[in-house]
């Protein structure tokens, strides 16, 4: 005879009571999740268009070697996400290592020594940091004589309009924007937030270059920064837009000038992006695209469930269970180390790949703390894929982010409920 669904879930390691409540929660969010489908069904149809758009075929999924010239299916694959993104252009590259790298070229390749860059959503993602020259660092673009200022949001996480006027000179060439909040405890900021901030900075000055750290939002609303004159925006495609398919990648997409400047930085003055061999990943990143607006989708209804779990448990989640959302990161706040360590050992047993092993804290270079972290992904590190990771050290948080499926996500989250359960952390 047929397993019913909650043996199913019996077999996996999840209790009757937490399958029950895990239940009682998702009745609570109907509502909400229609919403995320509506954004789904937007963002899907705005990805086929730009697909048909651009003439995709099946010649464009052929591969190149060597110098990688006249690649079909790299020349197409930009056009498709400049038509996604409403931009002039795009540079979307397996020899773009990650998002950092990404952030790097496009910083890199569109300043000069004596420019200034300022970033007016506060201190950058932690990588950016040596990218920079924050932190003093072999290669930064301080050691280019590239300054750096910075803009911190109010303590309401609302620009600071007055504070980035005064920060604007004659030198300032480049305004960094950090969509999502990253590891910090600011709200993220939405599209409609951007939006108002490009164009009190375009106000000032026209020719300013607005580059928006991309990271985590793509797809999770129906428009992107660059709707909103944006002129470079940049990610990672072990994230959102690479669907959980792009082996490796990132992308800058933006104006014609911008993302020439930044494939000069990335090839060779004078190469720019003539060359690159695509080396067999044209399909997958086509199909990752593809699926990208259900995979964030499927995420963020995984990050809902979650915050709503554990904000009826007590514990202080960021962004809260009726908050909108605007990246698929979800914070947990347990307030001891023993909640962080279940819950990434919950997540980790329901990986479908590494489920049999334990994570532990460990000194991981560049921390000041142990930090402990939960993958069990088909693509090494990739966060759109259903991870982890969480410092031990006061508040005790935990983030957690992604879920190729919805169902993925779930059994994840009750796995980590079921964790703290079993370890007498939670009573439900
Ligand atoms: C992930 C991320 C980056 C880049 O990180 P990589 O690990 O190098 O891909 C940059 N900014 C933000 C906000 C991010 O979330």
């Amino acid at each position: 005879m047929k397993a019913t669904l909650e043996e199913m879930y019996r077999d996996l390691g999840i209790s009757r009571q937490v399958y029950e409540y895990g239940k009682e929660i998702e009745e609570q969010l109907k509502e909400r999740f229609q919403k995320i489908e509506e954004t789904v069904e937007y963002n899907q149809m705005k990805v086929i268009g730009a697909m048909q758009k651009a003439r995709v075929s099946a010649e464009c999924f052929q591969s190149s070697t060597g110098y990688g010239y006249n690649d079909l299916g790299r020349e197409t694959l930009e056009e498709v996400y400049a038509n996604v993104f409403h931009t002039e252009a795009a540079l979307v590259r397996p020899q773009i290592t990650c998002g950092t790298h990404a952030l790097a070229v496009a910083l890199a390749g569109n300043l000069r020594p004596g420019d200034e860059m300022i970033s007016i959503s506060g201190k950058p993602y932690d990588t950016l940091e040596e990218v920079i020259g924050i932190r003093p660092s072999n290669g930064s673009l301080a050691e280019y004589g590239i300054t750096y200022g910075q803009v911190d949001l109010l303590p309401n996480g609302e620009f600071d309009f007055d504070g980035i006027r005064a920060a604007i000179s004659e030198k300032t060439k480049l305004v960094e924007i950090q969509r999502s909040k990253g590891y910090q405890t600011r709200p993220t900021l939405s599209v409609e937030k951007i939006a108002q901030a490009i164009s009190f900075v375009k106000s000032i000055r026209q020719d300013m270059i607005v580059m928006v750290d991309n990271c985590y939002g793509e797809f999770v609303e129906c428009e992107e920064p660059s709707d909103y004159g944006a002129d470079m925006v940049v990610g990672s495609l072990i994230k959102n837009p690479g669907g959980g398919l792009a082996p490796i990648g990132g992308y800058i997409a933006g104006t014609a000038r911008c993302v020439e400047n930044a494939a000069y930085r990335l090839s060779s003055p004078g190469l720019g992006k003539e060359v690159g061999a695509t080396l067999g990943v044209n399909k997958d990143f086509f199909q990752g695209l593809f699926l990208a607006p259900t995979v964030v989708g499927g995420a963020l209804k995984g990050a809902v469930f979650a915050a709503n779990i554990y904000e009826k448990l007590g514990f202080h989640v960021v962004p809260d269970g009726k908050e909108s959302r605007h990246d698929i990161i979800q914070a947990v706040e347990f307030g001891f180390p023993e909640g962080v360590i279940a819950f990434c050992e919950g997540i980790q047993s329901a990986a479908p790949v590494d489920s049999y092993v334990t994570p532990e804290p460990w000194a991981m270079p560049g921390y000041d703390s142990d930090v402990i972290m939960a993958a069990g992904a088909f693509i090494q590190g990739s966060s759109i894929e259903l991870s982890a990771d969480g410092p031990i050290k006061p508040p005790y948080a935990v983030y957690f982010q992604g879920g190729l499926t919805w169902q993925h996500a779930r059994l994840g989250i009750l796995k980590s409920l079921q964790s703290l359960v079993d370890k007498k952390l939670v009573t439900l």
